[in-house]
Order: C-alpha cells, then sequence, then structure tokens
C-alpha cells in the first residue's frame, strides 16, 4: 500500500505548514517526542522518490543545522556542522527533516527515560513509557506526526520502541546502513535504521539509505541472495520463559497466522540463548567505555567554569554531563576491560558471539525466518510502577541477538490488549531484509493496523 501521497505536500505552502504544526504541537503536550522540531518551507518544490514526505531524526544523528545532543547535558545545545549519509541520502531523494527525536541518554535504556533533556511517553497511553532508545522517533510516528523516522539500534533500541507503540521498526544486517554522522555507542553492534508506519514505508526508506558508504570503513555493498522463499519456512522457538499474557498469546496467535498464511511453522531451539544478555552488556560497555572518552569538556559541549588543571575540567565536565546510566556503563567497560581481566570478561563475550552466530547460521539452514517477541511485556509504565534498569537489562534478551550476530530483524504490530499495542520480530540472515518485509506484509494483512487515540488523518487532506 503507498500512503506517500497524503504526505508529500503537507509541508508545501505556509498555512500547510500551520496545520502541520497545530496537529504536532497538540500531541507534542502529551508525548514529548521531539527535541527540537522546525518543519522547513521548501523554496520549490522538492524532486525524487520521497519528494516533499517530512521524516524526523534521533538526536543521535547528525543533521547539519539542528542540535546533536544524544539526550545528554554533555552535548546540550550543540548543533551538527554536518549531515550523516543514511540523512543525507533521505535529503536527496526529497524526504524533509522536521526535527530531531528524544532518546534514552546516547542510547542507552529501553524507556527514553534516561535522557537528561525531556521526558517522551507513549502516544497510546502516556503513563506508559514509549519505548527506548529511538522513543521519540517512534512517538513521533505512531502519533501520525511523520511517516517515517530513523532510529539506531544497538541492542533493540528501533524495534523495542516501535513495538511498544504499535508501528513497525527495522534493524538492518550491520553494515547495509552507513554509520557516518551516527554518535557510537557500541559500533560493532549498531547501525542506523528506521521506524515506519507501514512496511512500504520501512522498504523505500531501507532502499534509499542502504549502500557502501566510503566515510564509514564498515559499511558493505548491499547484495543480497534475490531470493525471497514464497512460502517461507519459519522458526518459533521452544519453552520461551517469562513472557507476560498477552506477549504469549500474541506469539501463539502469530504462529497460528503463519500456518494460516501458508508459511512452514517448525518449533526451533536457541541453545546460545542463555548468555546473549551478558554477552551483550560486557561487549558493548566495553565499546561504550572507549566511544565516551572523546567527551571530556574540551572538544565538545559541556565545559565547566573555574576549574584549575585538565584533570579537574575533564572530571568536572564528566561528572555534571553524564547521568547515571551513562556512567554505570563506562564504568562497567572499564571495568572488563581492566588489564590482566580481559580473558575472563571481554575475550569471553566474544567467544560467546562467536558461538551465537553459529548457533543461527545453524538455524538459518532448517528455517527462513525466526519469529521472536520484542520484549517479554508490553509497553510498561514510567518511573517505579515500570521496570527498574536491571529488569529492563535481563529483558533485552529478545533483541540483542540479532546485534550479536550482525543480521537483520523486523519488529511488527500484532493488535493490542488493554489499551497497548503489541508487537513481535522476525529475523532473518544478513542482506534478506526482503523475507522480512513480505512476512510482514502478510501479516499485516491479516492484522489490520490500529492507532492510538488522537490519531488523525485529517489535517493531510
Ligand atoms: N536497551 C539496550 C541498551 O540499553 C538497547 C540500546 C540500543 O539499542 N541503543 O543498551
Amino acid at each position: 500500500m503507498n500512503h506517500s501521497a497524503r504526505w508529500s505536500n503537507v509541508l508545501l505552502s505556509p498555512d500547510r505548514t500551520e496545520s502541520y504544526l497545530d496537529y504536532a504541537r497538540g500531541w507534542e503536550k502529551r508525548i514529548g517526542s521531539f527535541l527540537e522540531l522546525s518543519p522547513p518551507v521548501p523554496a520549490s518544490p522538492p524532486r525524487g522518490d520521497l519528494a516533499g514526505i517530512p521524516f524526523a531524526v534521533k538526536d543521535n544523528i547528525a543533521v547539519e543545522g539542528f542540535n546533536l545532543t544524544c539526550g545528554s547535558k554533555m552535548l546540550a545545545g550543540l548543533k551538527s556542522p554536518y549531515t550523516a549519509t543514511a540523512v543525507r541520502r533521505l535529503q536527496e531523494a526529497g524526504a524533509l527533516v522536521v526535527g530531531k527525536t528524544n532518546l534514552d541518554e546516547f542510547g542507552m535504556g529501553s524507556s527514553t527515560d534516561t535522557s537528561a533533556l525531556a521526558r517522551t511517553s507513549n502516544p497510546w497511553d502516556t503513563s506508559l513509557v514509549a519505548g527506548g532508545s529511538s522513543g521519540g522517533s517512534a512517538a513521533a510516528v505512531a502519533a501520525g506526526i511523520v511517516p517515517f523516522a530513523l532510529g539506531s539500534d544497538t541492542g533493540g533500541s528501533i524495534r523495542q520502541p516501535a513495538a511498544f507503540c504499535g508501528i513497525y521498526g527495522l534493524k538492518p544486517t550491520y553494515g547495509a546502513v552507513s554509520r557516518y554522522g551516527l554518535v557510537a555507542y557500541a559500533s560493532s553492534l549498531e547501525g542506523i535504521g528506521v521506524v515506519a508506519e507501514s512496511v512500504g514505508f520501512a522498504r523505500r526508506v531501507f532502499e534509499v539509505i542502504r549502500g557502501i558508504d566510503p566515510l564509514d570503513h564498515s559499511s558493505v555493498e548491499y547484495l543480497p541472495s534475490g531470493q525471497t522463499p514464497p512460502r517461507p519456512r519459519l522458526g518459533v522457538v521452544r519453552g520461551l520463559a517469562g513472557l507476560s499474557g498477552e506477549i504469549e498469546r500474541a506469539y501463539r496467535r502469530a504462529a497460528d497466522l503463519a500456518r494460516g498464511l501458508g508459511m512452514e511453522v517448525s518449533e526451533v531451539d536457541l541453545k546460545t540463548f542463555d548468555y546473549v544478555v551478558p554477552a551483550y552488556y560486557t561487549i558493548a560497555t566495553a565499546e561504550a567505555s572507549a566511544n565516551l572518552a572523546r567527551f571530556n569538556g574540551i572538544r565538545y559541549g559541556l565545559r565547566p567554569e573555574g576549574t584549575e588543571n585538565p584533570e579537574q575540567l575533564v572530571k568536572g565536565a564528566r561528572n555534571r554531563g553524564f547521568g547515571d546510566e551513562v556512567k554505570l556503563r563506562i564504568l562497567l567497560g572499564t571495568y572488563v576491560l581492566r588489564s590482566g581481566f580481559q580473558d575472563r570478561y571481554y575475550v569471553r563475550a566474544q567467544k560467546i558471539r562467536t558461538a551465537i552466530r553459529n548457533d543461527l547460521q545453524a538455524l538459518f539452514g532448517a528455517v527462513d525466518l525466526l519469529l521472536l517477541p520484542v520484549f517479554p511485556t508490553a509497553a510498561f509504565k514510567h518511573g517505579e510502577a515500570g521496570l527498574t534498569p536491571f529488569q529492563q537489562k535481563l529483558a533485552d534478551r529478545f533483541t540483542v541477538t540479532a546485534n550479536l550476530a550482525g543480521i537483520p530483524a523486523l519488529s511488527f504490530p500484532m493488535g493490542s490488549e488493554a489499551g497497548a499495542p503489541l508487537g513481535l520480530q522476525l529475523l532473518a540472515p544478513a542482506f534478506e531484509e526482503e523475507r522480512l518485509f513480505r512476512a510482514a506484509e502478510s501479516f499485516a494483512e491479516a492484522v489490520p493496523l490500529e492507532h492510538p487515540p488522537g490519531y488523525s488523518e485529517e489535517w493531510r487532506s
């Protein structure tokens, strides 16, 4: 289905931009998805495949002329002097950046509540989190402010907020999309991807942003097999423990639906499953401790006044600039990398990572796609009534597998229960994104997309 026509002229004149802003601001009072919202009024009608279509960008991805805060006091007020390759490719296709969206500080979290700059809520129910770390991007799409937004996924940060907000979220194959312009958290695990209101938008955006980039040496040429099995074999995982009732029901319902849609469904085991969270947090924090060392108060952002020597300056900047979650992770990463102890933590985690890759490679000999929950529960509540930071980390067990293995995964909506949307994800071998899109399109025909109360398309007509 092609919704782009209804989006392509929303910013074509000052009064259209006014009604755009009215709708967006109405939502923003309740959900706070943007850190910066300033839609352009293009001087001449844009051209290209995505001409005139508005989109939003997570605030850890650079767009020239916009802020680049990463949700951190460390970088509050920083303007980006350059544009990420993925954003530039979308702009060249005619799409228009309308603003920068909120996130967990430096992408560290699962709720967007670790942002030091704003609070984002779920458009379905503002007592719930939007998920994270790309919570602002997902909330803005679910509310109908933009048809798609860019996010980043290091361990689930695109798929989990997409699931919490009832939309689509694609984490591409590692290296398929250039990371140039993405502020690094854990470079070997992460990439830029997209949250979208439809499979059609997710696919089109992915086609535009992917491909090798001389500015990112880990980017690769996109070479899919070109074969998409018409009747895919779908693996469902045996004996998944700890799911909430509604996610368990959604998982079973999807497996039944898949059979009805002509897929060949079989039960599979993931042998390495118990090790993914410790391996992920060892590698992610180790890389974070190295990547975040550049924020020292000298080159970028926050610079404390009145310090007497460089040591005080660096200490003061980090102390005041970073929030607790970021500090915790830098300390953990420094701990796992400390001299004499690498064998015990970092090297072991890398060995587990290899075992996970091998496990999945074997599995993809027997099935074409793997179906998993995204998160053990639907969106949880803000604050004390929700999940603790430690519980959130344990709950990353379904998402981090794809990051450790470098394979693509797409979360898709599966209806709602008690006013909160439900989402599941499909995983495929590297470069087989098209398999994910096709399967999600089949599910979409059977499960109608639901919108949060207050969602409207009228202002677009
Ligand atoms: N919840 C995960 C974490 O906190 C995911 C983060 C991400 O993908 N950026 O690390």
